[in-house]
């Protein structure tokens, strides 16, 4: 069996403001195997996104240890860690974070900027278009985030997540925002990627998105308080199809 991409050892994590201390992530240990579609579930405040931050190399431990594909990340530098970040890892956020005066297609064009060896203009462009594409954006790409819908915006933030062809992608709360037919859409997208090979890690505190996960882990107070496989596992496609076809025949109803 191959190493998992994701290996915590005893990772803490203590935020420092002035006298007080907040430990926000106590002792986590946690494998992630490759292929796996993982939600990360608790209550606000329970080390969710401070995990998630470590998972992303977005921040560093204040003890214990995180192997990423292997690589021990806390002896890498600055430099490395933005590097690695940019060829192996996709984020997803609640608030989209995409550039407002910006198109569709530019935005998702962005991380290439950076990706060494350097990718060729036209490349980064054939590359933008497709992933745009794939997420069903390809008739929107010169539109900018504010002309389109929450759920575009998030397919948008998916496509630049994709661009460099991650090996995990991290999404933190990415349905947050969005109305519930929207999120049903979104997690189908999501399970698309999955079913593709990549490995996903998606912070979510609505049950009802996490059910489309493969496994599910429960924080509380910075701790793991449950790990299981979701055998109840939702299809996304299968739902969106019949609310579509709900819509159809409402539709065909009308007077
Ligand atoms: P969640 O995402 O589950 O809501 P967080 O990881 O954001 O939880 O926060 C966990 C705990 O750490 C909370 O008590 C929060 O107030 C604290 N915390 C998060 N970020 C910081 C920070 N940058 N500085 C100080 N405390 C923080
Ligand atoms: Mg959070």
């Amino acid at each position: 069996m191959s190493t998992p991409v994701i290996q915590l050892r005893d990772v803490a994590k203590v935020y420092r403001t002035g006298e007080v201390e907040v430990h926000a992530v106590r002792r986590v240990s946690l494998e992630i195997e490759r292929g796996e579609f993982v939600a990360v579930m608790g209550a606000s405040g329970s080390g969710k996104s401070t995990l998630m931050n470590i998972l992303g190399c977005l921040d560093r431990p204040t003890a214990g240890s995180y192997l990423l594909d292997d690589v021990n990340v806390s002896g890498l530098s600055r430099a490395q860690l933005a590097t690695l970040r940019n060829r192996k890892l996709g984020f997803v956020f609640q608030s989209f974070n995409l550039l407002a005066r910006t198109s569709a297609l530019e935005n998702v064009e962005l991380p290439m900027f950076y990706t060494k060896p350097l990718i060729s203009l036209r490349e980064q462009r054939a590359r933008a278009k497709a992933a745009l594409q794939k997420v069903g954006l390809g008739d929107r790409m010169g539109h900018h985030p504010s002309q389109l819908s929450g759920g575009q915006q998030q397919r948008i933030a998916i496509a630049r997540a994709l661009v460099n062809q991650p090996e995990l992608v991290l999404a933190d709360e990415p349905t947050g925002n969005l109305d519930s037919r929207t999120s049903i859409e979104i997690m189908g997208f999501f399970q698309e990627l999955n079913d593709s090979g990549i490995t996903i890690v998606m912070v979510t505190h609505e049950l009802d998105i996490a059910s489309y996960c493969k496994r599910i882990v429960v924080m509380r107070d910075g701790e793991v308080l449950s790990d299981r496989r979701n055998e109840e596992r939702r299809n996304a496609d299968a739902e969106r199809a019949a609310l579509n076809d709900a819509e159809k025949k409402a539709d065909l109803a009308k007077p």
